[in-house]
């Protein structure tokens, strides 16, 4: 059985979109269901609707920065109660029982995790995002938004906070590194906040100073403008972890230069286009590149932990469901800072086209 909720969809790249009734499933006995808050938007959405990563399944509601309250749960569920401050992000299952989802890397699971959206669910159904009332989730995919966070800075934090601070984590980001973020966006921003959380020296990395000012709010130590000229040359050598959240092509071997021997080139911008490399950049001076998807989900519940202890929260402009098309071009433009928040409330007053 079904209930209907109100979603915003897309019912192709490039329509508008729109108020729309979808189904939600019953619970399941191990399902949760969450009475949406917040929903951030993410550019992996705009990738994703856009058709920029591959064909997707129409009418499709995206939306992978969820944070609401549990509105009823199965018979089997032990770990949530009604009236839970809860979050789910870009996994809503996985097998389980595979070697990675037993080592806590359910995003890497070996059978074929199910994305929160355009991911085919346990029953077949497309599955459908945040951009919604309300969402239905297998409680291991559900984690705990602590009380010191309120959902709308907390909702980003289910992607972007995740997926900067599993790479920084990785590579032990510790007291005295040099670290430079490439990128101040919605990922961006939370990773100059985390690293600098860990110790680190920050750098931002950014196509003009634009966003000086508010990067140094954030924590950065200094701000540097990636398109002033002589920019590469002046910062040969300096950093001991570049991590790059670019939406867009880079030049890797340029931006390779700038770590130290030794030092690691970590990307979590998926750009579509293929970026080419030359093997000399990363010989000379044993450098690294690698590559990081989001986090598990122990790991998310331990960075929305952190998060919380520490203060750190997402930095938003939040808007009603009637201004998300706009908030995409600006997103594109680079004109938010630094994540747009979708207000569930606003649904309230949208009457469905279908
Ligand atoms: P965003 O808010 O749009 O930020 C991207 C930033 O990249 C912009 O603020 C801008 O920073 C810079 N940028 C954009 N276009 C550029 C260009 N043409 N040349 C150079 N710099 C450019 O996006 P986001 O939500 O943070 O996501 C960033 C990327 O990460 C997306 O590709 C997204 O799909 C991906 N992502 C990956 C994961 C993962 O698990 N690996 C998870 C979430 C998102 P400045 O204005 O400072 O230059
Ligand atoms: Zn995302």
């Amino acid at each position: 059985m079904t209930f209907t909720v109100k979603a915003l969809q897309k019912t192709g790249p490039d329509a508008p979109f729109e108020v729309r009734t979808i189904e939600r499933r019953d619970p399941r006995p191990d399902d949760v269901v969450i009475a949406i808050k917040a929903a951030g938007i993410c550019h992996s959405d705009i990738h994703t609707i856009r058709q920029e990563w591959g064909p997707v399944t129409y009418p499709l509601a995206v939306g992978h920065e969820i944070a609401g309250v549990v509105e009823a749960v199965g018979s089997g569920v032990t770990a949530f109660a009604v009236g839970d401050r809860v979050g789910v992000g870009c996994l809503v299952n996985s097998c389980g029982e595979c070697a990675e989802c037993l080592d806590d890397q359910e995003q890497s699971c070996l059978n074929g995790n199910v994305g929160t959206y355009a991911s085919t669910d346990v029953d077949g159904t497309i599955t459908q995002g945040g951009y919604s009332e309300k969402v239905v989730v297998n409680e291991r995919f559900v984690v705990r938004i602590p009380d010191a966070l309120p959902f709308d800075v907390a909702a980003p934090l289910l992607c972007a906070g995740i997926t900067t601070y599993s790479p920084l984590a990785r590579w032990d980001v510790a007291p005295g590194d040099k670290v430079a973020v490439l990128g101040l966006g919605g990922l961006g921003h939370m990773g100059v906040q985390i690293a600098k959380a860990r110790g680190a020296d920050v750098t931002v990395l950014s196509r003009s100073l634009k966003k000086e000012q508010a990067a140094l709010e954030l924590g950065a130590d200094r701000v540097l403008a990636t398109s002033e000229e002589g920019f590469f040359a002046a910062h040969k050598r300096e950093f001991d972890l570049i991590l790059n959240t670019v939406s867009a092509e880079v030049n890797l071997d340029a931006y390779l230069r700038l770590l130290k021997p030794r030092g690691v080139m970590a990307c979590v911008g998926a750009p579509p286009q293929a970026m080419s490399l030359r093997i000399g950049s990363l010989i000379g001076g044993r450098k690294v590149l690698t590559g990081s998807d989001i986090g598990g989900i122990a790991e998310t519940q331990e960075m929305l932990d952190f998060c919380a202890q520490h203060g750190l929260a997402a930095r938003i402009e939040k808007i009603g469901v009637d201004a998300v098309d706009d908030a995409y071009e600006r997103v594109i433009a680079g004109d938010v800072q630094f994540r747009f928040v979708i207000d569930t409330a606003t649904f309230a007053d949208a009457e469905p086209v279908a």
